[in-house]
């Protein structure tokens, strides 16, 4: 990890002021120019205004989305599933079994999403629901107008900042142009397996690899999440405390968890993954039961991301403004696609209209 000094010219007096990352990162609303006293950094309510998802996407997220769009296959059935199990009848199904948020019901909630879209630039503010669940979760569902879902167990276990910062990391997929894949993972995970049954025949070798690097894109998609949740949380401590309470919090362990403990566990995790090439094996694995990456792991790609410097730049104001063309839908024809996904989509047409 980096433990280099960053030059940051003062916003106010222009003055040039010597920044270790590794000392300041953690709460950077509190440092000042050296020279004239005003904070060095953009205060936490301004917008990043027209920043790209691009400016915090992780390079191994950038990197499993390409090899996830070079598998064969994975853009027809990622539009087969969009497009018949639509997002509209997804957000109705929301609506009518959850707790939906607004300006007025639940306003808390309201303020940290509008919060959120504001630092962030969105164009609109998503809807948000809350759903009865005891696992502590949250997700983004959709393409074209997406939606954001937060747990009851999950409100329960944060704290109001950390709350916050989940509903921005959601914000941040949804930024990072990650809403077909995710959303086609969820329909995969949670409906297509009930609507039409055994959805990936796991013989296969074709949807096979379709499902395996949906998984591990979306394991590292969580980063660039994590980075999203960050540029508004803007406190490493609430941070880490946030992920140490997904990972073993509960009324029992909350009052004794020990952040340093946790990221000297975090650091040693990075090193582990990234070392073996069975590790990524087991990460499968664990990848097979839970969509979302371990916690450690996370917040040691955090520390390093924060301690190069990155962070610091983009609430420095200098990250890359959005590009006007989506790029990322895939190309791929359902001609081309191999015959055992085209069988299956055949089924699953079948299935869909009662025959
Ligand atoms: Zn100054
Ligand atoms: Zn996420």
């Amino acid at each position: 990890m980096s433990q280099d000094s960053r030059i940051y010219a003062c916003r106010g007096c222009e003055a040039k002021n010597r920044i270790f990352p590794r000392k300041v990162a953690a709460r950077p609303n509190n440092v000042n120019c050296g020279s004239c006293g005003k904070p060095l950094f953009l205060p936490p309510d301004a917008p990043l205004t027209a920043i790209d998802g691009s400016a915090y996407q992780h390079p191994l997220d950038k990197s499993a989305l390409e090899m996830l769009r070079k598998v064969p296959g994975t853009n027809t059935i990622l539009r087969f599933l969009i497009r018949e199990l639509s997002e509209r009848r997804l957000r109705m199904y929301f609506q009518q079994a959850y707790v939906k948020v607004t300006p007025v019901h639940l306003t808390p909630l309201y303020d940290h999403i509008e919060h959120s879209a504001h630092i962030l630039d969105l164009e609109m503010v998503p809807q948000l629901f809350v759903m009865n669940d005891p696992r502590p979760n949250a997700f983004a569902i959709g393409v074209d107008d997406p939606f954001v879902v937060v747990t009851t167990a999950l409100l329960d276990t944060l704290d109001e900042a950390q709350i916050r910062g989940v509903i921005a990391h959601e914000l941040g997929h949804i930024q990072a142009g990650h809403q077909l894949y995710r959303t086609a993972l969820y329909l995969i995970v949670n409906l297509a397996q009930f609507l039409v049954g055994n959805l990936i025949p796991m013989r296969d070798m074709a949807l096979k690899a379709i499902y395996y690097a949906l998984l591990y894109w979306n394991r590292c998609s969580e980063l660039t999440g994590d980075r999203a949740q960050m540029l508004i949380q803007r406190d490493y401590e609430s941070y880490v405390a946030c992920e140490m309470k997904f990972a073993g919090g509960c009324n029992y362990t909350n009052g004794m968890l020990n952040m340093d403990a946790f990221l000297e566990q975090a650091e040693e995790a990075v090193k582990m993954k990234e070392e073996h090439i069975l590790n990524r094996v087991y990460s499968s694995m664990q990848a097979a039961e839970t969509t979302h990456p371990y916690p450690v792991w996370r917040v040691g790609h955090m520390s390093e991301w924060i301690y190069d410097g990155n962070f610091l730049d983009i609430i420095h104001g200098t990250y890359p403004a959005r590009k006007t063309a989506d790029d990322l839908e895939p190309q791929e024809s359902e001609e081309d696609a191999p015959s055992s996904v085209k069988e299956l989509i055949g089924q699953w047409r079948k299935t869909l209209s009662g025959k």
